[in-house]
């Protein structure tokens, strides 16, 4: 398979008064074409700061990429300059967020708003990109194009708003999507509509997608491999199957049963007890220690290495680090 995306030891901080937040500490992971890996993870994990990444959209300062490798299609992005930068946003690699309102001008009518990003980037007849426009108003499911196509933002509904901004993402043809919680402002039925239409699209273009949400509810409809995130770590990524049926860390654990699950009804959602830790001055071992149950004495003075448990599942976590198992023999024959 194709490798369109390869993020490699990424370091985001950003400086404050109060002094410099280490927000996402060493995340790896590759992306294939045609597939959707999610990012997962509570608030403030660093997720949406790892996906700004990748679109070069951390304002610096105070913020700042201060390691690590982003590499679309064997170009490393962060060696580009802002110019060249603004000619991959929009064309190759497309980001759609959580309020459509923010991404539509509320002046203009869709029409011109969808025609005008395709011809910002491509010298084309205002023809060819009514054309255009018309198919990607088919593709995200709006019907009566040339009616709607001269109508402003607030004459759609929440729902069809997002699906015009999904049709602004997607009118460059990118080989990258990335949607940062792209349904959470909808409510649950339109949510699965949108979620729908994410399948869809990725049938029809074969375009990659980077969901970014903190619900697993969402996850399970559409995601190829989710990546969880904690404490701007990557801890476990796999498939959707070993997430979700072979979870191997307590966080991941206690993630899906603090969120409600088609497959498992009527059992007791339990949230994770206490708080993530403060990201100006991180620990050096596992940041779960404070709030996992099964934490041991090493967990909080080294951090643990990755296990490969499968082609595509691995792990950090001490549970499975084969250290470990020495550790406790050293300790067995004292
Ligand atoms: Fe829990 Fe230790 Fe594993 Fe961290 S490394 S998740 S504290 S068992
Ligand atoms: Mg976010």
């Amino acid at each position: 398979m194709e490798k369109i995306l390869e993020v490699d030891n990424l370091h985001v901080t950003f400086t404050t008064y109060g002094g410099t937040v280490k927000a996402v500490r060493g995340v790896n992971f590759d992306l294939y074409k045609g597939e959707t890996l999610a990012i997962v993870g509570e608030s403030g994990c660093g997720k949406s700061v790892t996906s700004n990444a990748i679109m070069r959209l951390i304002p610096d300062p105070p913020g700042k990429i201060s390691n690590g490798i982003i590499k679309f299609k064997g170009r490393e992005l962060t060696k580009l300059s802002e110019k060249e930068m603004r000619s991959i946003r929009g064309v190759d690699i497309s980001m759609i967020f959580q309020d459509p309102m923010t991404a539509l001008n509320p002046t203009l009518t869709i029409g011109s708003q969808l025609m005008e990003g395709l011809r910002q980037h491509h010298t084309i007849s205002r023809d060819q990109a009514k054309k255009k426009a018309f198919e990607m108003m088919d593709l995200v499911g709006i019907p009566n194009p040339e009616e709607r196509l001269k109508q402003y933002p607030h004459q759609f509904s929440g729902g069809m708003r997002q699906r015009i901004v999904i049709a602004m993402a997607l009118i460059c043809e990118p080989e990258l999507l990335i949607a940062d919680e792209p349904t959470t402002a909808l409510d649950v039925t339109i949510q699965a509509q949108i979620l729908e239409l994410f399948g869809k699209i990725q049938e029809q273009t074969g375009v990659s997608i980077i969901l970014i949400t903190h619900d697993l509810g969402v996850v399970a409809k559409i995601a190829d491999r989710i990546a969880v995130m904690y404490a701007g770590k990557i801890i476990e990524v796999g498939t959707k199957r070993e997430i979700f049926y072979h979870t191997q860390h307590p966080y991941t654990k206690g993630l899906l049963k603090s969120v409600p699950r088609l497959d498992l009804q009527g059992e007791k959602l339990v949230p994770i007890d206490g708080t993530p830790p403060d990201l100006f001055s991180p620990p050096i071992g596992c940041p779960f220690t404070a709030r996992c149950p099964l934490a041991m004495e090493v967990c909080d003075k080294v951090y643990p290495n990755s296990s490969q448990l499968s082609d595509t599942h691995e792990v950090d976590c001490w549970l499975q680090d084969e250290r470990a198992k020495q550790l406790l023999a050293a300790t067995a024959t004292k």
